[in-house]
């Protein structure tokens, strides 16, 4: 097969199982115009906040970017850690858009929930903003619970000092 047509035929298969995974996890329709999910996208950075990340989607939607998350986990709920993910991903995508961002989708256990990029959630996530870049500066980094699990799964663990030893 030559180069061109290995191309064209990873593309569709990208394509296919972007849709078939759009159908099977909730996510509403709308043109995709970035993916993170089968080849690893670049980040994004906003400047002005110093933030970077990687939303698993970001849909077209009726004039509007929109981030979405997908997660899954225990409980019928998004947790609020999550929704403040989000809500960074609203921001960057905002910042590096130069386009207000309304809204971002958190697709939970194959669930969407719209979660409004509202004023009381841009103060939120610029007050956690504030007290981490606090604490990074003090140089005293304090664990926010009491969740063995959480430790277990996280991505930081070889580098934590507060780390709790899952004992079962
Ligand atoms: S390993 Fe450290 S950073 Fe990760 S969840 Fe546990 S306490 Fe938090």
């Amino acid at each position: 097969m030559s180069g061109a047509v290995i191309l064209f035929v990873s593309a569709l298969w990208i394509r296919w199982s972007i849709h078939n995974k759009k159908k099977s996890s909730g996510i509403p329709e709308g043109l995709i115009l970035y993916s993170d999910l089968n080849v690893p996208a670049a980040p994004l950075f906003s400047g002005r906040y110093r933030l970077t990340g990687k939303p698993d989607y970001i849909l077209r939607k009726e004039n509007k970017c929109i981030p979405v998350e997908v997660k899954s986990g225990k409980g019928s709920h998004p947790h609020q850690s999550q929704v403040l993910q989000l809500a960074a991903y609203c921001q960057i995508l905002e910042d590096t858009s130069g386009v207000f961002v309304p809204e971002g989708i958190l697709v939970y256990n194959n669930v969407p929930y719209t979660i409004h990029f509202d004023p009381k959630l841009r103060f939120e996530l610029e007050s956690v903003m504030k007290t981490m870049r606090a604490s990074l500066r003090s140089g005293v980094i304090k664990r926010n619970h009491h969740e063995p699990g959480r430790c277990h799964h996280c991505s930081m663990r070889q580098y934590c000092t507060d780390i709790i030893e899952d004992s079962s």
